[in-house]
């Protein structure tokens, strides 16, 4: 059973203290989602459900904003065609 704790002794959490816009959120991303464009009926489903408005359309492709993205994976849960593929995420 777990050991109730004052919020005195809780670890301290993480607070960006600039706008989202100059903090690139993306980067704890574990799973990357793939657009392939062949699939794509830029339907915008995707759009829809991103929690993050990481879904961007450019007037010609639908592309995913990797500066934002956290791979929730609700867009490729989501796209009816099931374009969307998540792919483990490689640093350098
Ligand atoms: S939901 Fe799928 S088909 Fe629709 S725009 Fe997004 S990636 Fe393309
Ligand atoms: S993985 Fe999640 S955050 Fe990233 S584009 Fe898809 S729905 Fe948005």
């Amino acid at each position: 059973m777990a050991t109730l704790r004052s919020w005195r002794e809780i670890p301290h959490g993480g607070v960006a203290f600039r706008l989202s816009t100059d903090v690139k959120t993306g980067d704890w991303r574990a799973l990357r989602p793939v657009i392939d464009q062949s699939k794509c009926t830029k339907c915008m489903i995707c759009w829809l459900f991103c929690p993050d408005m990481s879904i961007i359309w450019d007037g010609e492709k639908v592309f995913v904003n990797y500066d934002y993205c956290k791979g929730c994976g609700i867009c490729a849960h989501e796209c009816p065609v099931k374009a969307i593929t998540m792919v483990p995420e490689v640093r350098e």
